[in-house]
């Protein structure tokens, strides 16, 4: 029986991540879902969300901007638009994007309110993730 799971988070900006972990909890379209060894695979879609791993007494955290997600038996795959470990975000940069966000949001003549409002969804997850260190 398999005791960990691979968990690799890839980006197209390049590898963010890969560690062998015991638990992993991610943001899916569908809902919030966690994975253990010896899972059913499934593949899912993952939305702007937080993504948290537990190995041995350590829980790392990820801001994950939505992607796809493969579990195997033994491995998670994370395939993300863009993919930050919390140590690693800039929280000044997340508060100027959610500013721009919301100045945007107010001109709904002018700016795309969609892409407006997955920004400012991206800058407020950032913001929260990044407190958890
Ligand atoms: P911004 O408007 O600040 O660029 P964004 O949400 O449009 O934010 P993304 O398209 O999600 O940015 O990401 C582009 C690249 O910049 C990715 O490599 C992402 O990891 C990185 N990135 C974006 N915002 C931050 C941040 N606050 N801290 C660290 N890296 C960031």
């Amino acid at each position: 029986m398999a005791e960990k799971l691979k968990l690799d988070i890839v980006t197209p900006y390049g590898h963010v991540f890969t560690d062998e972990v015991d638990e992993v909890v991610a943001s899916g379209t569908e809902g919030e879902f966690g994975v253990l060894p010896e899972h059913v695979p499934f593949l899912t879609t993952l939305k702007i969300g937080m993504l948290t791993y537990r190995k041995g007494s350590q829980t790392g955290y990820f801001f994950i901007s939505g992607g796809y997600s493969e579990v195997g038996p033994d491995s998670v795959t994370i395939l993300a638009d863009s993919a930050e470990r919390s140590d690693t975000i800039d929280v000044q940069r997340a508060i100027e994007a959610k500013k721009r966000a919301e100045e945007r949001l107010k001109q709904a003549e002018k700016f795309d309110q969609a892409r407006a409002t997955s920004s400012l969804e991206r800058a407020i997850t950032r913001i929260h993730v990044a407190e958890k260190k």
